[in-house]
């Protein structure tokens, strides 16, 4: 449901003025039929359960999307979302959370957001489509892998090139691969993928790695991981029906140039959370995720976080859906509590002069 502004009160009783008051008060009820509920910045797994769970509770969502589907458009066979015994293609799931939320009364739009008034009341999202203003916002604008940007990456992505070990390392069973990187994600990646691989070796552009004693420890033990130093990937190679077959390599000291065979390559240079938009109204940890308590709350009342925004930890699809289910329960007790209490501190509609 959307909800009314508080109104003007008051006047004089002459014939005119009650006309003038009309119209304006039909203006007013106009404005105030645009404040949504809640608005839903990101249409990943994250914003379309929060959609599906708002929409169920009545609330008329409305999720504002760049690019409907978020990162699962970008991959093809995702068989760790539970209730896909068969696997299903990213694009599908993502067709299927939007179906559902659709279903329930959710309106999505394919919008990109350029500001927020995070502490306007009501609160006001700007896009390049126009203003929307809501009580509650929950935000859900997923994260970016890190590239290499090195020829035949993008070529080769879904077909060798990986940017989650977790999500992807059960399709390299006996076969061998790289993770380029040297902090914890990387040593956690390559530890993770001799489970499955043959042979992992651990490209990394310096002499020294920046993980943590205990991961470097972790991966140093595994007799599959061996290390290739002060090296960086130059190119990605490979053939069409293949995929994937080979990574040209070069020694940043020497320059020397070589290839390594490999059916697989698994990018961890980090992610890029997708905050800056929101940078200065809201508190952002070191590496730019969205912090929020337990409750998917940051410390913006009516301003909820969910998905990978605000995970650089787990960044799975089911983790994000998670988080998206909670941040649209708690965006649901808020406005129910500031409807009780009558929308106390919301601007007042501007009467006539
Ligand atoms: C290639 C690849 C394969 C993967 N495979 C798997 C897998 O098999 N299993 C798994 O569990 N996970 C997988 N992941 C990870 C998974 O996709 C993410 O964890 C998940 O998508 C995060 O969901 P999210 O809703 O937080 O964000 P995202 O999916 O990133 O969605 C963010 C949404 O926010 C929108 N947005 C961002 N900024 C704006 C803005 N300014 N205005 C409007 N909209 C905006 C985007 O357009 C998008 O709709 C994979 C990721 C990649 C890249």
């Amino acid at each position: 449901m959307r909800s009314p502004r508080p109104s003007d009160s008051g006047g004089r009783c002459a014939a005119a003025e009650g006309r003038a008051r009309a119209v304006i008060m039909g203006q007013m009820e106009e404005a105030a039929e645009m404040v949504r509920e809640v608005i839903i910045i990101g249409g990943g797994p994250a914003g379309f359960t929060a959609a599906v769970y708002t929409a169920r509770a009545r609330m008329s969502p409305l999720v504002i999307a760049a690019s409907p589907g978020g990162q699962l458009n970008l991959t093809s066979g995702v068989g760790n979302f539970p209730g896909f015994p068969d696997e299903v293609l990213g694009p599908d799931l993502m067709t299927r959370m939007r179906r559902q939320a659709e279903n329930y009364g959710a309106e999505i739009v394919q919008e990109s957001v350029k500001e927020a008034a995070l502490g306007a009341r009501p609160i006001r999202v700007t896009t390049d489509g126009g203003t929307h203003e809501a009580h509650s916002v929950i935000i859900a604008t997923g994260s970016n892998p890190r590239k290499l940007g090195i020829p035949g990456e993008e070529r080769y992505a879904g077909k060798g090139v990986s940017y989650c070990a977790t999500c992807d390392g059960f399709f390299f069973r006996d076969q061998t691969v790289a993770v380029v990187g040297g902090g914890d994600t990387a040593l956690e990646d390559a530890a993770f993928l001799t489970r499955f691989a043959v042979k992992v070796h651990v490209i990394h552009r310096r002499d020294k790695l920046r993980g943590s004693a205990i991961m470097q420890e972790r991966a140093k033990s595994k007799e599959k991981v061996a290390f290739i130093w002060d090296t960086v990937v130059v190119e990605a190679q490979g053939e069409e029906d293949k995929g994937l077959t080979a990574l040209k390599l070069k020694n940043v000291k020497s320059g020397d140039v070589g290839v390594l065979p490999v059916q697989g390559l698994f990018v961890a240079i980090g992610h890029v959370p997708n905050s800056e938009l929101f940078r200065g109204q809201i508190e952002l940890d070191p590496m730019g995720y969205i912090v929020a308590d337990e409750r998917q709350r940051t410390k913006i009342p009516g301003v909820f976080v969910a998905g990978d925004v605000q995970d650089h930890i787990y960044r799975q699809a089911v983790t994000a859906a998670g988080t998206g289910c909670k941040a649209a329960i708690e965006a649901e007790r808020y406005v129910a509590e500031l409807q009780d209490r009558g929308y106390p501190g919301h601007d007042e509609v501007e009467g006539p002069a």
